[in-house]
């Protein structure tokens, strides 16, 4: 397995492959590896004849307020956990590297962003929405690899290569949960063990109300009502549940279909925690 520091060392390795006329894909993370990201590397590995993985802590896609401090930074074992799963090369670059002095271009997918997520993390999007730009770029894979654990920014990114005219299959991957369906993130080490417990409490709650929809598709008033009743009292604070279409992200309001999407994002103590799940998953 071979770690590129710099962007002229990707490029250089990928250009070797790609005279092999080699079909290569892209696993974007922040590190601190888990099941999911793993998934996503497999979903890769099975599609693609070299897989490249990208570390990077992206400060852009943090508010001042958040905890790009305190974001959990593990390299060894995520370069062991990579190498085992057959990675061919990791992208780890510098700062500097990314965002070299009087950076001065942010790529804003507007129309996405503004809701759900967007609403509660100030500049998050635009964060994200220039590093997978510059990632995709830097390294031009044929597919990249992104969980629908954060579906808003699968769209994003789906959008912004769309628009962009980047020549990148983008391919979503089904999200990986712990066996109480707790979605599994790097965020989710911050947990106490009395939070841990509370915590599988949001997957059964999106779990109902997708349930009770695809039984009773008029009935979003009710369940996102009894939802929200049902997070605060398991102990979330809930910044929000909607049922959103699932690729304009449009807010679905009077009648839930197959390609709805219950949407959420909660706060445990200190601990940010999102989840989504499809209508249809139930019927
Ligand atoms: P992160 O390192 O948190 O930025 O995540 C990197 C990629 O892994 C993103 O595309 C995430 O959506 C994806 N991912 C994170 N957690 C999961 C999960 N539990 N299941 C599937 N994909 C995930």
């Amino acid at each position: 397995m071979e770690i590129a520091r710099s962007v002229a060392d990707l490029r250089r390795l990928i250009a070797l492959w790609r005279k092999g006329d080699e079909r290569v894909g892209l696993v974007p993370t922040m590190g601190a590896l888990h099941q999911g990201h793993m998934a996503l590397v497999r979903a890769a590995r099975a599609e693609c004849d070299r897989v490249v993985t990208s570390i990077f802590v992206n400060p852009k896609q943090f508010a001042p307020t958040e905890d790009l401090g305190s974001y959990p930074r593990r390299e060894a074992a995520d370069l062991e956990m990579l190498q085992a799963a057959g990675v061919d090369l990791v992208f780890i670059p510098v700062l500097d590297e990314m965002y070299p002095p009087n950076f001065s271009t942010t790529v804003r997918v507007t129309g996405l962003t503004e809701g759900l997520c967007g609403a509660h993390r100030a500049g998050h999007f635009d964060g994200v929405a220039t590093v997978v730009t510059k990632l995709l770029i830097q390294c031009l894979p044929d597919a990249a690899y992104f969980g629908e654990k954060d579906y808003q920014q699968l769209m994003v990114v789906r959008r912004l290569a769309r628009d962009l005219d980047i020549p990148v299959h983008i391919a979503g991957v089904p999200t990986v949960r712990d066996a109480d369906g707790l979605a599994l993130s790097s965020r989710n080490i911050y947990l106490s063990a009395e939070e841990r417990r509370i915590a599988s409490n949001l997957a059964r709650v999106l779990r109902t109300i997708a349930m009770a929809l695809a039984r009773d598709p008029t009935a979003i008033a009710r369940e996102i009502a009894r939802g929200s009743a049902a997070l605060q009292q398991a102990g979330f604070a809930v910044e929000y549940l909607e049922i959103r279409e699932s690729e304009t992200l449009a807010a679905v309001t009077s009648e839930a279909t197959t390609r709805s999407r219950v949407c959420a994002a909660v706060r445990l103590g200190k601990t940010r925690l999102i989840d989504s799940m499809p209508i249809a998953l139930a019927a």
